[in-house]
């Protein structure tokens, strides 16, 4: 029925659906183990129980070849892995239910690749990385469409050849000399740099921006997403000058002059180089370093042509919302009402636009016959 209203992408991980949100999951219920943690917890009632009727039927009830509760109990525990001499609290039968659909889930070949290699890594933040979803307004066939580009249930040109092994060659149909994989397509083809991708990182500089000038009492827009940056430009009053996309002048040969944002906070005599990229999930620690190791120099500069305290602050937002420990704190040093979860939101969403502007709205959908004419109508579009 999810399938049916577009709430799940037909290939994604069913595993998910029943995971909490904070792990990285739906955080639907499972009737299955709903049950089945009952009948533990049935179980455990009957054996504690020192009323004689009830022993007596405790003592019927394991001599029972079927429907006996006790058998039925030790073959779930046995599943869940819980010791079967024990007694187990709700939180403990809880939490043996997550690590199996989470063992499920990364003991799958292609699945189980993002939570490995993306969720597992020490430097993720893995429950900012999806508390957004809850926080935000999402439609459901967007947030099934963000797990399925996690999950690569994606029909891309390498799926077809490798997974389904169709008779195509597998590279990009844009670029033509990369492997079309999910991961090329939101972050990593060259002719969607100037057009998709800068738009999905121009409406987060431009959230950033607004959040900033609201802070200091420059005149803007009401909503964030009317304010739009067209032009390179400076604004200042008495607390705080905010450039964007302006170059900065230096002594010395600069070539990483221009962050996304400068904002110069008069008050505490600061100067943020701020800059914001969306790369591809697997990919946010490595952007981070790069970030701060390609404004070093500038940083040097200005802090001392402006005679200032100068500080790098790379804001990094996977391309389906997944974001790294450090965000936090860059986010806090810049002392602003920004909040982390419409950054995220906006990266998921344009990256899921991507996936079905280049692909076609059949993406998702496991067909034999995938439709030929999406690419030619979408670039006309
Ligand atoms: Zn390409």
């Amino acid at each position: 029925m999810l399938a049916m209203k577009k709430a799940h992408m037909q290939k994604a991980d069913v595993e998910r659906l029943y995971l909490p949100v904070t792990e990285g999951g739906r955080g639907l219920i499972n009737v299955e183990f709903m049950y089945k943690s009952q009948i533990v917890k049935y179980k455990q009632y009957l054996n504690e129980e020192s009323d004689y009727l009830i022993k007596a039927i405790v003592q019927h009830d394991t001599h029972r070849d079927k429907y006996s509760i006790m058998k039925e109990a030790q073959e779930i525990e046995r599943e869940l892995h819980l010791q079967q001499k024990n007694i187990h609290t709700n939180k403990e039968i809880k939490d043996a239910i997550i690590k199996r659909h989470n063992e499920a889930w990364r003991s799958k070949q292609l699945h189980g690749q993002f939570p490995k290699k993306v969720l597992d890594q020490a430097n993720l933040y893995k429950e900012l990385s999806f508390k957004w979803m809850k926080r935000q307004q999402i439609s459901p066939s967007i947030e099934a469409s963000i797990f399925a580009i996690q999950d690569q249930a994606v029909m891309t040109r390498q799926h077809q050849r490798d997974i389904l092994k169709e008779p195509v060659d597998g590279k990009c149909r844009l670029c033509a000399t990369k492997d079309e994989t999910t991961q090329h397509i939101i972050s990593g083809c060259e002719k969607l740099a100037g057009t998709y991708y800068v738009k999905r990182h121009n409406n987060l500089v431009q959230y950033v921006y607004w959040c900033l000038a609201k802070k200091h009492n420059f005149e803007v827009s009401n909503l964030w997403w009317k304010e739009i940056l067209t032009q390179p430009q400076v604004i200042e009053n008495a607390t705080a000058k905010i450039l964007w996309e302006m170059p900065v002048q230096t002594d010395v040969t600069v070539t990483h002059n221009r962050p996304d944002l400068i904002y110069i906070d008069k008050n505490k005599n600061r100067t943020f180089l701020i800059d914001i990229t969306v790369p591809s999930d697997y990919n946010i620690g490595p952007k981070e370093i790069e970030k701060l190791s390609k404004y070093h120099l500038l940083k040097a500069e200005v802090s001392r042509l402006w005679n200032t305290q100068a500080t790098v602050i790379p804001i990094v937002i996977g391309a389906t919302g997944v974001v790294a420990r450090s965000i936090r704190k860059y986010i806090d040093i810049l002392d602003t009402n920004i909040d982390i979860s419409i950054l995220q939101k906006q990266a998921a969403i344009h990256t899921s636009i991507i996936i079905s502007k280049v692909l076609g709205d059949t993406v998702f959908v496991h067909n034999t016959q995938p439709e030929q004419h999406t690419l030619r109508d979408n670039i006309a579009n």
